[in-house]
């Protein structure tokens, strides 16, 4: 409450008493931060990345950060999170119900960073190994009640404008059940490239950054990575580089590795640690992207703990022993780690909606007027 003593005395001394110089905000101000590159490992808890750390037998990417934070997690009705309600706090700084994104019968949840970035000119993305319309990604362009309405979730991403798109969920597109909409033939009218797996290997494709560009990458759930799955490293640097590309005031980005996730709901450490470790991969590129770039703030966080995961021996081989006390997500808090411009508003204990109001900051952007 000291700010609350200074202007005390200042009303006491009277008008001879000229303001500070600095205030507290601009007392901690950095450099800005042009871009953005958000990195949500879904159900990527501190012990999921220690796994990544001892199987791997040397460093993760994730070791090259200096500022560190932890997030809280949980939702406005419960203690445990699920995807939607945590992706919807980091997106748009407000705590919802369990697996919404804050819009209810009574109300419009406010715009997210991505949308409101985008109104603004920054060009935007996401690419995700879950389908396009999953919740994690979802949170960030839809105003559905459920995370469960895929096919309505599609059509809001329809309006949303994203200019770079790549994940699965291609059905929902072009095989509609609630309505005969070929959502396809409408993107590619709007000023998509539409391109999906059938055609050719992202890898492969000639991505023109003229048009806006998306990308599916299965029917429905993309593969495990273990299985064949292998788009989520050339996805995330061509996406950057595509963003970089538009001439615009910056980018925002959010790339997901949905999959961790879904290895500790079915209590596989394996499958779960491959996953850690394919996402870690990806995290070395965009921070050698942020560090040759100087001006993008990259964040690498998850949006809940899964499985109550623990490596709790080690075997006669030296191999992990590892353990779950749960096929759900746990409460415990996540890891946040953040570099370039602004990366130490990120360092600390917080609330996970502080993640939505931490990058607002460190773009320079005014205080949400919600
Ligand atoms: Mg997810
Ligand atoms: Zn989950």
């Amino acid at each position: 409450m000291w700010w609350k003593i200074v202007l005390l005395t200042a009303l006491t001394i009277g008008c001879g008493v000229s303001p500070p110089a600095v205030s507290p905000d601009q007392a901690v101000s950095q450099p800005r931060a042009k871009n953005i590159i958000l990195m949500i490992g879904d159900g990527m808890g501190l012990s999921q990345i220690s796994a990544g750390v001892y199987a791997r037998r040397k460093s993760m990417n994730l070791e090259r950060f200096k500022s560190i934070g932890l997030q809280k997690t949980h939702c406005k009705d419960k203690l445990i999170t699920d995807s939607a309600a945590s992706a919807t706090a980091m997106a748009r700084g407000i705590k919802a119900d369990y697996s919404t994104f804050g819009t209810t019968l009574q109300s419009k949840a406010p715009p997210s960073i991505l949308e409101e970035l985008e109104q603004r000119g920054w060009s935007t993305g996401l690419t995700v190994t879950s389908s396009l319309t999953h919740a994690t990604p979802a949170a960030f362009y839809t105003y559905q009640l459920s995370r469960a309405m895929y096919e309505e979730i599609a059509l809001d991403l329809m309006k949303s404008d994203i200019d770079f798109l790549v994940g699965g969920g291609l059905r929902h597109f072009n095989r509609r059940t609630m309505d005969e909409r070929d959502l396809l033939e409408e993107m590619k009218r709007s000023g998509y490239q539409v391109t999906s797996f059938i055609d050719e290997p992202l890898a492969d494709l000639n991505i023109f950054s003229s048009s806006k560009f998306i990308y599916f990458t299965a029917n429905e759930e993309p593969l495990q990575h273990s299985m064949g799955r292998d788009y989520l490293e050339s996805a995330a640097i061509r996406g950057a580089q595509y963003l970089s590309k538009q001439n615009t005031p910056g980018f925002f980005y959010l790339i997901e590795g949905s999959q961790i996730d879904w290895a500790g709901h079915a209590n596989e450490a394996d499958w779960m640690v491959d996953e850690v470790l394919e996402f870690d991969l990806v995290v070395g590129k965009m921070l050698d992207f942020a560090k040759r770039d100087g001006e993008t703030l990259l964040i690498v966080t998850s949006d809940h703990e899964t499985g109550g995961f623990a490596v709790v021996q080690e075997g006669d081989r030296g191999e992990l022993i590892m353990g779950f006390n749960s096929k759900d997500h746990t409460p415990t808090m996540v890891p946040v780690f953040a570099y370039g411009p602004g990366e130490s508003l990120f360092q600390g204990v917080y609330d996970n909606t502080e993640i939505y109001h931490k990058m607002r900051q460190a773009l320079g952007l005014p205080a949400p007027t919600q």
